[in-house]
């Protein structure tokens, strides 16, 4: 895991400390296993999953003629649960900056502030995660379009100048294996 911020207490030390609340964004591309991750640091409730939204609306995760609607209702949730004072994850790609404002500015209305956990794995794995999928596999020309998106964010070392208090890059499956996520109170 790279650090990239000094919310970590010592670089190396796998463990990542949330602040509560908070909105806590994740960043990959489909197949990085932003779902996965969430399902295991996070209580159902906490997390807003644009995939799930789309299936909410429309019966299908993939159908992208729902996508609009899908994010109005993730921003219209997730203002209402950051005014609420209670931690929030949105499980999306998150990899244009347009998306990751759209969230921040929430995040300040709400006066919490915000952390990203950027799911930066090889782009071998990735695409072999999404390959194996039985649900939903996403074409693999989209994510090298994700991937690219998410390599200018990192390139331009962007998230911190966009306003997340704290930044973590996890680069390998073993680090992700790793990692604990601890919550300590938001001052
Ligand atoms: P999308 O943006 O399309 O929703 P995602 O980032 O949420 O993708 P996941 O659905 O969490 O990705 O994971 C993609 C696939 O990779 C799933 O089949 C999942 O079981 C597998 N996977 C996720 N994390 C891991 C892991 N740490 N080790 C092994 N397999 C994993
Ligand atoms: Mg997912």
């Amino acid at each position: 895991m790279r650090i990239m911020s000094a919310s970590v207490a010592n670089p190396g030390d796998p463990e990542i400390r949330l602040p509560d609340p908070s909105l806590v964004v994740l960043i990959g591309a489909a197949g990085a296993g932003k779902s996965t991750f969430a399902g295991r640091w996070f209580m159902a409730d906490e997390i807003l999953c644009s995939d799930q939204l789309r299936a909410d609306i429309s019966g299908d995760a993939a159908d992208q003629s729902a996508t609009a609607a899908a994010f109005a209702l993730l921003h219209d949730r997730l203002g209402d649960r950051l005014r609420a004072g209670r931690l929030t994850v949105v499980d999306a790609t998150n990899v244009r900056r347009s998306a990751r404002r759209s969230l921040l500015v929430r995040a300040t209305e709400a006066n919490l502030p915000a952390v990203a956990i950027v799911l930066d794995l090889p782009r071998e794995t990735v695409h072999a995660r999404n390959e194996a999928r039985r649900e939903r596999v996403v074409e693999s020309a989209v994510i090298d379009r994700q991937l690219a998106d998410l390599g200018r964010t990192l390139a331009r070392d962007q998230l911190a100048a966009e306003g997340f208090l704290a930044v973590t890059r996890i680069t390998s499956t073993a680090e992700l294996q790793g990692l604990i996520v601890r919550r300590v109170p938001a001052t």
